[in-house]
């Protein structure tokens, strides 16, 4: 894998038919960061990421990859080295899942066991069934289709992926899934990825660095908890909507952070847990569905397991309702 690199828009700026799309739009995104930008509808996402991977290029201002501005690398060279997955997915309908997956290996002249090695080890951290493989994309599910889409954008194993509004036209639970492997590929992989999407709540499960875009500029840019506890202005305050904010800041940080060992840790367990056991939640799950899960079996404290079902710790309410530290 090539070293994940540092994206930075230096005032770059768009204009179709002289009304700006993007309007002087200046940005660091950290090697390995997860970048989120946010905004409505037409207030120039697309167009920024389109700028990233030089599909389109400013007329005003720089976009640099690594310290090198885009213009002035090879552009078909720079777009097989940077993943790309759109909502439509854009797979090539004629061609098996299997060869989808491999299109960009096969682009950069791979040899064909390197191809099936590289489709089978991709699809199988998608969770992409082997039986689909020698399927055509009409036969399956959206879901599975993006899956695919997604698996495809990785196969080259680029340092970077750019993704625009990836899952915004699946059901959600097949949202949530794809949510949840995309966060796992990119704490395994230390890729840097740039998402676009108009929904907050998504933003805020997935980013790093969230930028709030309107009107082809950027509002606000910082950690989903900075963004949620300090917007800024109007837009960002209406945007982020106000009710449900507190369990929003539980949905940012997972039961792991805020497990404490076993009541009388030390190796030995002490102290009996609630009745034989208690409730168990995920390691991975979010404060906000451990809360969910006290208030359904009306208690107080669960029992943490891993992915292994071994028991590793536990959790309180009261370690939930003081909520995770701004930071
Ligand atoms: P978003 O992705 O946030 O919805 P876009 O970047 O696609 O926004 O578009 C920003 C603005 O630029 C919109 O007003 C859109 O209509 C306009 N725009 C985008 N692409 C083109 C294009 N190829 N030709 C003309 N106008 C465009
Ligand atoms: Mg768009």
């Amino acid at each position: 894998m090539i070293e994940a690199p540092m994206i930075e828009l230096k005032a770059a700026s768009k204009s179709f038919g002289g009304t700006p799309a993007v309007d002087g739009v200046s940005l660091r995104i950290e090697a390995g960061a997860f970048c989120v930008l946010v905004g409505p509808s037409g207030c120039g996402k697309s167009t920024t990421l389109r700028m990233i991977n030089a599909m389109i290029a400013p007329d005003a201002g720089a976009v640099e990859i690594g310290g090198r501005n885009v213009a002035s690398l090879d552009a078909i060279a720079l777009r097989r080295s940077i993943g790309y997955v759109i909502q439509s997915v854009g797979l090539f309908p004629h061609w098996t899942v299997a060869a989808n997956i491999g299109a960009v290996p096969q682009l950069l002249g791979w040899d064909k066991s390197n191809i099936a090695r590289r489709v089978e080890e991709i699809s199988g951290a998608l969770q992409i069934d082997p039986s689909l493989l020698p399927r055509y994309p009409r036969e399956l599910s959206g879901g599975q289709q993006q899956r695919v889409g997604v698996a495809r954008a990785l196969a080259a194993d680029p340092g970077i992926m750019l993704m625009d509004e990836p899952f915004a036209a699946l059901d959600p639970v097949s949202r949530a899934a794809l949510q949840n492997e995309l966060r796992r590929l990119h704490a395994a992989s230390g890729k840097t990825i740039v998402f676009v999407t108009h929904d907050m709540n998504e933003a805020l499960r997935l980013a790093s660095q969230i930028v709030v875009m309107n009107a082809g500029r950027i509002v606000q840019a910082g950690a989903p908890a900075a963004i949620l506890l300090r917007p800024e202005g109007d837009f960002v305050r209406g945007f982020l909507g106000r009710e449900d904010l507190p369990l929003r800041l539980l949905d940012l940080a997972a039961v792991v952070e805020k497990a404490r060992p076993l009541s009388g840790a030390g190796g030995e367990i002490a102290r009996p847990l609630s009745g034989a056991g208690g409730e168990r939640i995920a390691a991975t799950a979010t404060l906000r569905q451990a809360l969910a899960l006290m208030l359904e079996h009306h208690c107080a404290r669960l029992v943490i397991e891993n992915e292994r079902g071994e028991i590793t710790g536990e959790i309180d309410i009261d370690d939930i309702v003081v909520g995770p530290d701004a930071k």
